[in-house]
C-alpha cells in the first residue's frame, strides 16, 4: 500500500497537470455524479494530500476527498492515450492530458473551509510532511502516548500522520530505537532521534522517489548488488523488507516480527532488541 510520500508525490503530479488550467470533469461513479453541474466552468486551485487522502480543490470551494484504499489509483495519461481496462471513477481532462481516478471507492464532497470536518481528516495527528511540523512537534506528540508500543504508534495516523510500514521500520533503525519499547520507556534522546528520523526519512523518500537511504549509499549498493529482481528494494531501505540480509551498519541479520498483520523489520543488535521477549 502506498505511504505518505507516494501519495504526496501523486498529488504533486496531479497538481502540476491540473491546477489553474481549463478543465473538463467527467464523473463516472454514480455517487459522485450529482456534483457535475456545480463543477461546470470551474478550475482546480490545487491538489494536495493529507496522510493517505487526496484532496482536489476547485475554485468554487468544492473539494473532492478521495482515498485510494488498496485498489484506487490516479493515473495521468496523454490526451490520446487509451484508458486502462479498470473501473473509471472520474476523468479530469485538460487540452493535453487526462487525469483518471481508477477503482477507488471512498469519496466525499467537502467544502474548502470545512475540510477538518471529514472524519478521516479530523482524527489525523500532525503531518510529518507539513512544513510547519518540527522535530519538537513530533517528539511531543509521541510522548503524549507513553503506554503505546512505539512500532504501533508510528503506524497510527491519529498519532502522527504520513508514515507507513517502510518508514516506520527505517526511522526506528536510523534512530537506534527498539520497535517494541513503550514510548514512555524511551529516553529523551531516543525520542528526539526518532522524531528527527521520521521527518527526515519521509522527506527524503519524497525527494528521492522512494529511496530512503542516502542516494550515494543506494547507488553504491545497486552497483555492487548481484543482479536480481529485488536489488532496488534491497538497496533503497535500511531494514524494511531486508529480513535475513546483513544489516548495513553492523552486518548482523535483519529480523522480522509479525505484529498486527504487518511485518516489523529491525536489526536486533543495532536497536537493542531482546528477541527472546515477546512484545505485547
Ligand atoms: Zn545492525
Amino acid at each position: 500500500m502506498p505511504e505518505g510520500p507516494e501519495i504526496y508525490r501523486a498529488a504533486a503530479a496531479l497538481d502540476r497537470a491540473l491546477a489553474n488550467k481549463r478543465i473538463e470533469v467527467a464523473l463516472h461513479y454514480p455517487p459522485l455524479k450529482r456534483r457535475a453541474k456545480r463543477l461546470r466552468g470551474t478550475q482546480i486551485v490545487r491538489v494536495y494530500s493529507r496522510s493517505k487522502a487526496m484532496l482536489t480543490e476547485f475554485d468554487n470551494g468544492d473539494v473532492l476527498y478521495s482515498h485510494n484504499q488498496l485498489y484506487g489509483e490516479w493515473q495521468i495519461h496523454g490526451r490520446d492515450e487509451p484508458l486502462l481496462a479498470r473501473q473509471v471513477r472520474l476523468i479530469i481532462s485538460t487540452t493535453s492530458q487526462r487525469a483518471v481516478l481508477y477503482s477507488a471507492t471512498e469519496f466525499a464532497w467537502l467544502n474548502r473551509d470545512r475540510i477538518d470536518s471529514h472524519p478521516y481528516i479530523a482524527k489525523l495527528g500532525p503531518e510529518v510532511l507539513a512544513p510547519e511540523v518540527s522535530v519538537a512537534t513530533v517528539a511531543s506528540r509521541l510522548s503524549a502516548f507513553p503506554r503505546r508500543v512505539v512500532a504501533d504508534a508510528l503506524l497510527d495516523q491519529a498519532v502522527i500522520a504520513g508514515l507507513g510500514n517502510y518508514l516506520r521500520a527505517d526511522a526506528l533503525f536510523v534512530a537506534h530505537v527498539d520497535p517494541f519499547a513503550r514510548i514512555g520507556e524511551l529516553s529523551n534522546n531516543e525520542l528526539q532521534r526518532l522524531a528527527l528520523a521520521c521527518i527526515q526519512l519521509t522527506r527524503r523518500s519524497v525527494e528521492q522517489e522512494g529511496v530512503v537511504r542516502p542516494l550515494r549509499e543506494y547507488r553504491h549498493a545497486m552497483a555492487t548488488a548481484t543482479r536480481h529482481s529485488r536489488a532496488h528494494e534491497h538497496s533503497r531501505f535500511y531494514v524494511f523488507d531486508r529480513e535475513g540480509l546483513p544489516c548495513w551498519r553492523c552486518g548482523a541479520e535483519v529480523s522480522r516480527v509479525n505484529r498486527g498483520g504487518r511485518g516489523v523489520f529491525f536489526c536486533a543488535r543495532c536497536q537493542g532488541v531482546n528477541t527472546m521477549i515477546k512484545p505485547k
